[in-house]
């Protein structure tokens, strides 16, 4: 048995474009990884279910748990605090299993800080998509209404430099199909393979 660590995955991307929806249709299929459930202050939406969905916390819990550096990450989003339990995260990831974060941009980059190994996957809207492909293939749109929605755009496309992968939302079942290959194609890595190998090596050099 070789000791491994697990790897860690961050899904992130622009508000809207549909993080929970890849998420939960990506958990749906059979899979080895394991979801991090996020805390919340926001209230539960109908049919929620406390520690499933979310941890459900009150203001002053959720600050304990700040002050008490138990989240890798915190974010206030749209009035309400979101955050990732460390606890959980690195016990997961000592026991060789892959974990998965959904969360928003600002968390994202500093989970990036305290975990520069993670593989960050940022899913963008499919407009974003057809907005480069019509300004590479210099397709018919005015130059201004390019050049508008191109302003509109350059935050999220910033926002990509922060990451390792981009998929595009099109269509649910294809977001989810490439994020599946990245998972596969992370554990073919030739760094994190040779390692393996070498530890094994090693390691039956020590019995012999
Ligand atoms: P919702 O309230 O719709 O469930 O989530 C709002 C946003 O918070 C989504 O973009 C979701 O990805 C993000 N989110 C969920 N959990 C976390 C978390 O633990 N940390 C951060 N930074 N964002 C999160």
């Amino acid at each position: 048995m070789i000791d491994e660590k697990g790897i860690l995955f961050i899904l992130s991307g622009p508000s809207g474009v549909g993080k929970g929806t890849v998420r939960k249709a990506l958990f749906e299929q059979s899979t080895n990884l394991r979801y991090s459930i996020s805390m919340t202050t926001r209230e539960p939406r109908e049919g929620e279910v406390d520690g499933i969905d979310y941890f459900f916390k009150s203001r002053a819990e959720f600050e304990t748990l700040i002050e008490k550096r138990q989240l890798i990450e915190h974010a206030e989003y749209v009035g309400n605090y979101y955050g990732t339990p460390k606890q959980y995260v690195e016990d997961t990831l000592n026991e060789g299993k892959d974990v998965f974060l959904e969360i928003e941009v600002q968390g994202a980059l500093k989970v990036r800080e305290n975990f520069p190994e993670g593989v960050f996957v940022f899913l963008i809207p499919p407009s974003l998509e057809e907005l480069k492909d019509r300004i590479v293939n210099r397709g018919t749109e005015t130059e201004d209404k390019v050049k508008n929605r191109l302003l509109a755009a350059k935050e999220e496309i910033e926002m990509m430099d922060a990451y390792d992968y981009v998929v595009v939302n099109d269509r649910v079942d294809h977001a989810v199909g490439k994020i599946q290959s990245i998972v596969a194609s992370e554990h073919c890595k030739r760094e994190r393979v040779s390692q393996q190998y070498k530890k094994a090596l090693e390691a039956d050099q020590h019995d012999a």
